[in-house]
């Protein structure tokens, strides 16, 4: 795949970025921008010229606020191209270390975050039974859950490129 394979993947999913003119408006709108290495413009200019966007760090820096979307003067669907480029990526296999580790934590727990001895204790404290409502508790739902991850093949999208 080509730089120019990622840009007509956005052009099928209906996202023009080639009419980006960039003008700056979305890089100005940005409030991850001032906190980060985020630059919005030129991550679009990067996906218009080559794949090389896919290994680009600052693809993951985005909250998707979608300040730069509603501000674009050419009504580009500039945070539906990212988190698009962020989907080619991922199953390329391409993705931060930290994103990986919830993966590997969603496949064994079923929670991205899951339960903890502190927060059990905290739960007993407030009265609450000692696992909440949700996979922690039902062990049959998380088989069906690991079964779905499974069938989408979540854990072999995570083990490329480790
Ligand atoms: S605001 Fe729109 S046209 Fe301007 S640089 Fe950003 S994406 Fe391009
Ligand atoms: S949606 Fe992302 S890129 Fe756009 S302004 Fe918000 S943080 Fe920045």
């Amino acid at each position: 795949m080509n730089g120019n394979d990622v840009q007509s993947q956005l052009k099928e999913a209906g996202i023009d970025i080639l009419k980006c003119m960039q003008c700056g408006m979305c890089t100005g709108s940005c409030p991850s921008g001032r906190h980060t290495s985020l630059n919005v413009r030129k991550l679009v200019k990067r996906a218009i010229r080559s794949r090389d966007v896919l290994e680009d760090n600052e693809l993951w820096m985005c909250t998707t606020c979608y300040n730069c979307q509603e501000r674009c003067p050419r009504r580009i669907d500039i945070v539906d191209a990212i988190l698009k480029i962020r989907s080619i990526a991922a199953h390329e296999g391409i993705m931060l270390p930290e994103h990986r580790q919830v993966i590997k934590l969603f496949l064994q727990y079923g929670h991205a975050v899951p339960i903890d001895e502190v927060n059990i204790k905290k739960r007993e404290e407030l009265g609450l039974e000692m696992l909440p409502e949700t996979v922690h508790k039902y062990s049959d739902a998380l088989d069906e859950l690991k079964t779905l991850l499974e069938v989408c093949k979540l854990a072999e999208i995570t083990d490329q490129h480790t």
